[in-house]
Parts: structure tokens; C-alpha cells; sequence
């Protein structure tokens, strides 16, 4: 994933000039001009330029711009050139997990679709790997969330892979050797589907290890899950992204940085020159095809592909010696 920067010509549409200047007088306003009011995404509302009104800012962790995002994929052989094989492009506002499915919707319909997929955690979780697996046969291979309950990151206490859950009986069982008295599916504030576990009230106040199990004061331990399928693809994905055939396999992924180092440095990917989504997402086009020219020339030309840099620092760590 990259980013473009909106450029600021000295021209730009009447209409795009109302909009842009009464969305920043008065963020309803895009609500009101829409023609969905009910439906309108929370990006919609991040008009802030008169002259680009598809351009909007995007941040990601400490960083931010202003204009678009571009998502490429490539191939990742050893001994043959990566070439980039899709190329997105989305406002900035778009997430990365957003673009997982319609990615592989898109290689699969070109007959592009990878066995596996390397991705970086923006784009991973239990539901995509699901979903690239039972639409797509693709094997998603990236980091999933660390498990952030505060039980887990003490490192001590009861979190949820301490407890056995036996999905056919809808029950669950806690280290204390506990069941749960209530099993309620729900979903989530985004439609997603969930599933609340009880535990008995008067298990959890006469428990004598309540405090490594739950903060609040009187009431019972609640555990929150999702569907099986997905419950059994995070826990076994975040055991096995601890292991190092995982960091071996997942190296690879390394790869695609160096392809938008490429676009950014040699062919200027930072900066869009045109206004709008559409002629933004042409020139990302054409980058990814001049790239692919460039690498297969110089694989033509038998020159090695260049081993992916170890930073000084990362030198200075401690390298161990054989006996
Ligand atoms: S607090 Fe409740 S759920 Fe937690 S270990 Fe004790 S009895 Fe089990």
C-alpha cells in the first residue's frame, strides 16, 4: 500500500468549489447533498479540498496524508522477476481490510489467484482468512491481532485460551473447572456475529482466584466470541505466527516494501498528477506497468535482484555463535 498526495491546481469546478467549501463550513452539508442521507460512510464527510472532492486525508498509525491510497500485488518466486499483478487504488480513507476480498475477487477473475497470499496485518483476520480460503481457495498468510485482553498482556490471569469451549453442547468451561449458565449469540456494532458466555454468579463471588479472572466487583465472568470457525482460525493463526517456520514463510512479504520504494523514489507514486479518483488510479496503473518493464528488463539482462537491506541497527543485534 502507498499513498498520493492531491495535488492543489489553480482551476476547479464550481460544483466541486460549493461543496468543498460548504463541507468545511458544515460537514451536513455532504449528508444533505448525497442523495442517501441515510446511507453515507463516515469518508464521505472528510471533504476538505474545493479543487479534489475525492481526495481526502487518510491516517494510519502516526502517519497522515491527503488524496488517495494505491494496493499492489506481485509475485513473490524465487530466481524470477516480482511482477505486480493487481493495482487498486481507493480514497485515503479506505481500509486496508476493506480491499482483502475485492483483491482476490479481482486476481481470481483474471485467473491470477495466488495459492497463498502474503499480507500485512491491515489486511488479516479471522473472517478474511476465512473467506479467501471458501471463495477464493486462497491461503492468506499474515498476522492476525495479538490477543489484547488485559489478562493476556499481564501474562498472567484467565484469558480466552484458557477456557474450553465446547461448541456442540454451547458450553464453556473455565480453569476453575466452571461451565457457563448462558450462551446468547448476538452481534457486534458492526452486524458481525457473536456470542456471549455467562458464567454462574455465585461460581465467579465465591471464586478464589477471581482476581486473575475478571476487574469488575460483583459481576460473573462474560467471555466474547466469535463464530466457531473464526474462534479456531485466530487461536491456531496467533500460535502459529509465533513460530519461526511462520517469520521464514512470512519474509517473503518483504518484497512488496521494496516495490513501493521503487514507485515512490524512481517514479514518483507519492504524487498524484491529476485530479480524481479515476485518473489517480490510471497512473497507478501505468506505474505498476512501467515497474513490471523495468524489472523484467533487468531480468533479461541477468542482473540479480537486490537482497532486501539490513538496516545498520538491525546489524548491531546479537548474532549467536556456534559451539
Ligand atoms: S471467576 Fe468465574 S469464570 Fe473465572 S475462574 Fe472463577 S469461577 Fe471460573
Amino acid at each position: 500500500m502507498a499513498h498520493s498526495r492531491g495535488q492543489r491546481p489553480a482551476g476547479s469546478s464550481d460544483e466541486a468549489d460549493r461543496r468543498g467549501w460548504l463541507a468545511l463550513a458544515d460537514p451536513t452539508v455532504e449528508r444533505a447533498g448525497s442523495g442517501d442521507g441515510a446511507h453515507v460512510a463516515k469518508r464521505d464527510l472528510t471533504l476538505r479540498s474545493p479543487y479534489d472532492h475525492q481526495a481526502h486525508y487518510g491516517h494510519k498509525r502516526d502517519f497522515s496524508w491527503y488524496g488517495y491510497k494505491v494496493h499492489f500485488s506481485e509475485t513473490c518466486d524465487e530466481d524470477f522477476p516480482h511482477l505486480i499483478t493487481h493495482v487498486v487504488t481507493t480514497d485515503a480513507t479506505q481500509t486496508d481490510m476493506e480491499q482483502t476480498q475485492a483483491i482476490h475477487q479481482a486476481l481470481d477473475q483474471r485467473g491470477l489467484s495466488p495459492s497463498e497470499h502474503l499480507l500485512d496485518a491491515g489486511y488479516v483476520d479471522a473472517e478474511q482468512v476465512l473467506q479467501s480460503r471458501s471463495r477464493h481457495e486462497i491461503e492468506v498468510i499474515g498476522p492476525v491481532s495479538q490477543n489484547y485482553q488485559w489478562q493476556a498482556k499481564a501474562g498472567e490471569g484467565y484469558d480466552l485460551a484458557s477456557f474450553h469451549i465446547d461448541w456442540d453442547k454451547q458450553q464453556a468451561t473455565c480453569p476453575q473447572g466452571k461451565e457457563s449458565v448462558k450462551w446468547t449469540p448476538g452481534t457486534d456494532q458492526y452486524g458481525h456475529p457473536k456470542i456471549a458466555i455467562r458464567f454462574g454468579l455465585h461460581d465467579c463471588r465465591d471464586c478464589p482466584v477471581r482476581s486473575l479472572c475478571t476487574r469488575s466487583v460483583t459481576a460473573p465472568r462474560i467471555l466474547a466470541v466469535r463464530t466457531q470457525a473464526e474462534f479456531e482460525v485466530l487461536q491456531s493463526a496467533r500460535q502459529l505466527q509465533q513460530t519461526e517456520a511462520f517469520q521464514a514463510r512470512y519474509a517473503q512479504r518483504s518484497g512488496i516494501e521494496g516495490t513501493h520504494a521503487q514507485g515512490v523514489r524512481a517514479l514518483g507514486l507519492r504524487r498524484t498528477r491529476y485530479i480524481g479518483l479515476r485518473k489517480t488510479s490510471l497512473q497507478h496503473v501505468l506505474t505498476a506497468a512501467a515497474i513490471n518493464l523495468i524489472r523484467l528488463d533487468a531480468f533479461l539482462e541477468g542482473k540479480q535482484t537486490a537482497k532486501t537491506r539490513t538496516s545498520r541497527f538491525a546489524a548491531l543485534a546479537p548474532v549467536e555463535i556456534a559451539a
